[in-house]
């Protein structure tokens, strides 16, 4: 199905996190043309303290760049060191936000009931969750991955009936280990979790489904051609605009 949305996003993680770093990167992205009416939404995640800035140099670039924030804290203030609410990032003007990414599930220990707090705190907020699942290694071998999947769509989404998310099927043994999904465990994933959402009360065709886990400019062309894809998160390889650049347009050339 070609009419759902596409994304492509660059997730820095702990990285470009100066004002400097952050400002070469978006002169980087301004050698390539952008257009304001494509099927594909560029999106870039990097530390909370530039947010601010990658918010205005997105606006004076005048593109259709949006700014995502890594993560949000499910209560709406008080005694939380270290953590960032909803009315910070409301303030920042960023319009999505990285949900149950595997570094925060496994280093952290976010639950898939915090999770779900957290996409209920962004989607009654406007934002836009983009909301990380995925399987262990062992749950792969161990057959669980549907079982996997269904836990964490099946709490993550519960109590929820806005539609306005996107999902990113992200193998946790894939992030960051150079070790890409075949294009064949990534189409019975994408079809797995749209059966998911249809037995959970959402329409699983209509909602956009990103792949992430050490996608590069080698794979993207091949991945991206997969019609159950409509999109990337990306680590390692965003952190070089150019790399990121392009996979944006073979994206480009897919839609
Ligand atoms: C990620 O962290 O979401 C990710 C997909 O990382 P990488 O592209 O480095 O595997």
């Amino acid at each position: 199905m070609k009419n759902r949305m596409k994304y492509c996003i660059a997730n820095f993680k702990m990285n470009l996190g100066t004002q400097s770093s952050l400002t070469e990167y978006f002169n980087a992205l301004k050698q390539n043309q952008f257009s304001k009416n494509e099927m594909i939404d560029v999106i870039v995640a990097p530390p909370f303290t530039v947010l601010n800035n990658a918010v205005s140099l997105s606006l004076d670039f005048n593109s259709n760049i949006k700014i995502a924030a890594q993560n949000v804290n499910e209560n709406k203030s008080g005694a939380y060191t270290g953590e960032i609410s909803i009315d910070m990032l409301k303030d920042a003007k960023v319009n999505y936000v990285i949900v149950g990414h595997s570094e925060r599930r496994a280093y952290y220990n976010e639950s898939n009931e915090q999770i779900n707090d957290k996409n209920k705190t962004l989607l009654s907020n406007g934002f836009i969750p983009i909301f990380c699942i995925g399987e262990t290694l062992e749950q792969r071998s161990e057959n669980l991955i549907e079982e996997t999947l269904r836990e964490q769509l099946s709490i993550g989404l519960l109590n929820i009936r806005e539609k306005n998310f996107i999902i990113a099927y992200e193998p946790v043994w894939a992030i960051g280990t150079g070790k890409t999904a075949t294009s064949e465990m990534i189409t019975e994933s994408h079809r797995m979790i749209r059966n998911i959402l249809n037995d959970i009360g959402f329409d699983g065709q209509k909602i956009s489904i990103l792949y992430g886990g050490s996608v590069n400019r080698n794979n993207a062309k091949e991945l991206i051609a997969l019609s159950d894809v409509d999109g990337f998160l990306i680590g390692g390889a965003s952190l070089d605009a150019k790399h990121f650049l392009h996979i944006y347009n073979f994206m480009k050339e897919n839609v």
